[in-house]
């Protein structure tokens, strides 16, 4: 394999080699649970699902995905919904998992949740502090960014220019405006643990320098994360863990991916213009979604718009179009191999939009195709470039019947759903099996959760 991988610290594309032969470590950022995640968010969950799937072809991979379940946007949707903490960060880490699950997105060999993890932050707290990286004050703990003098390499900032530059309000508390905590004090109300520096929580940067380590080592091979976390969250990374292993370097590769935009505006809540996986997987399948967010470069920025997933659908139809019919057994399956142009195109850096334009170019030569052993044969390919990209998982008849008009509606489903709930609440569960196969029968999957039913469409 002669993967190519952008990083961001050399800011160029470079051969991939990882530090011990034929194994890899891979750590994403993953999300802070205080809500559902909007499409944006999946942007990074399905783009290095990708990245994960091409190199579990060649290596042993350890994938590790954290949870960041204590936050201060966590605190105050507690406040806001007069829920405990424990029961948003359950319902929300439930709700990421069900939805980058519809997606495709398959489950990290390590999903380390920040809350778990709380001894290992204080050592590494303890460790900066002792070799004068990081200083306490006023309850805080935080990293003197002075120390380190590579501080800015990641994101290209100039620490001085920086300096210069800062229009901060400097808390009390710190030396300089740049220092971050590391740890913080905790009102009684708020989620907090004992530590040396009185009961308190860590700042969200060291809990990924924490996590990492501990279940990937000192030096992992792969970090990645969205482009807004360039600075300050993999730059503070960065300059923690070099510190606390004496200069050990921490990631030898970072991806970033680009931002996804909406209408060419931003996506923000106060925007109003944010859409929500789980709101979407109600009504688009899954494998669109995931096609249109693969169908740019992973580095290159995304505008959504109603085009992108009308767009993503036509190219589905086209790929099972060329696939029906076409009777391939699993055998067959098993021994199709990737075509060596797609392969070529995701190993250079993960070139979604060539490795597509490959993809549609079998399709093209099956339709043309009128021999029946090439027709199978094309059609095992397909099946293989469509299990490494996270698509064509349906069956296609099944598929093309995911459009036939009269399809049950958001609000049936929601109507039928209730009525099985009734149903189980009054013990008829008779009645309440013959709805669950009723919308089974209809291509609805039904899931019950902590927080109630969920559907989607199965196909
Ligand atoms: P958060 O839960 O906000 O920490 O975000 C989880 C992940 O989604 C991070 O890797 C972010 O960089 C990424 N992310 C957030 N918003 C977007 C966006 N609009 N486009 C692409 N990635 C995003
Ligand atoms: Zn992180």
């Amino acid at each position: 394999m002669t993967l190519q991988l952008h990083d961001t610290l050399q800011g160029k594309k470079i051969p991939f080699k990882p530090l011990h032969p034929g194994e890899v470590t891979m750590y994403l950022c993953g999300p802070t649970v205080y809500d559902y995640s909007h499409i944006g968010n999946a942007r990074p969950a399905v783009v290095f699902d990708l990245l994960v799937r091409l190199l579990r072809r060649t290596y042993k991979l350890t994938f590790a995905r954290n949870i960041t379940d204590v936050d201060d946007k966590i605190n105050a949707a507690a406040v806001e919904t007069g829920k405990p903490i424990d029961e948003i960060t359950a319902r929300f880490i439930d709700a990421y998992n069900a939805d980058m699950g519809a997606l495709g997105v398959r489950p990290p060999d390590i999903e380390p949740r920040a809350t778990r993890h709380i001894g290992e932050m204080i050592a590494m707290i303890e460790t900066l502090i002792e070799k004068g990286f990081a200083y306490e004050a006023q309850d805080h703990v935080l990293f003197d960014v002075s120390s380190y003098e590579q501080y800015g390499a990641l994101s290209k900032r100039d620490l001085r220019e920086m300096i210069a530059g800062a229009r901060v309000e400097v808390a009390p508390y710190k030396r300089a405006a740049h220092d971050f905590v590391l740890w913080k004090p905790s009102t009684p109300e708020l989620p907090g643990w004992d530590s040396p520096w009185g009961r308190g929580r860590p700042g969200w940067h060291i809990e990924c320098s924490a996590m990492a380590k501990k279940h990937l080592g000192m030096t992992i091979d792969i970090h990645a994360g969205g482009q807004d976390l360039v600075f300050p969250h993999h730059e503070n990374e960065l300059a923690q863990s070099c510190c606390a292993h004496d200069g050990a370097p921490f990631a030898r590769y970072w991806l970033h991916n680009g931002f996804l935009s909406m209408d060419q505006t931003k996506m923000s809540k106060s925007l109003g213009n944010v859409l929500l996986v789980h709101d979407l997987i109600k009504t688009i399948p899954g494998e669109v979604i995931r096609l249109a967010l693969l169908g740019a470069h992973y580095r290159q920025p995304l505008d959504w718009s109603a085009d992108t997933i009308e767009s993503a659908r036509r190219m589905l139809d086209r790929l099972y179009g060329a696939v029906q019919g076409i009777e391939v057994s699993d055998d067959a399956r098993a021994a199709a191999e990737v075509p060596a142009a797609l392969l070529a195109a995701l190993e250079d850096d993960l070139n979604t939009p060539k490795a597509l334009a490959e993809f549609f170019e079998l399709a093209r030569c099956l339709n043309k195709t009128t021999d029946k052993q090439t027709k199978i044969a094309l059609a095992g390919k397909m099946y293989a470039c469509g299990e490494l990209l996270g698509v064509l998982g349906s069956d296609p008849d099944a598929w093309f019947a995911g459009y036939v008009e009269g399809d049950l509606s958001p609000e049936e489903i929601d109507a039928l759903i209730a009525k099985r709930d009734a149903a189980k609440s009054g013990r008829d569960f008779k009645l309440a099996d013959a709805i669950r196969d009723q919308l089974g029968d209809a291509g609805i999957s039904i899931q019950d959760g902590r927080d109630g039913t969920s559907w989607r469409r199965s196909g």
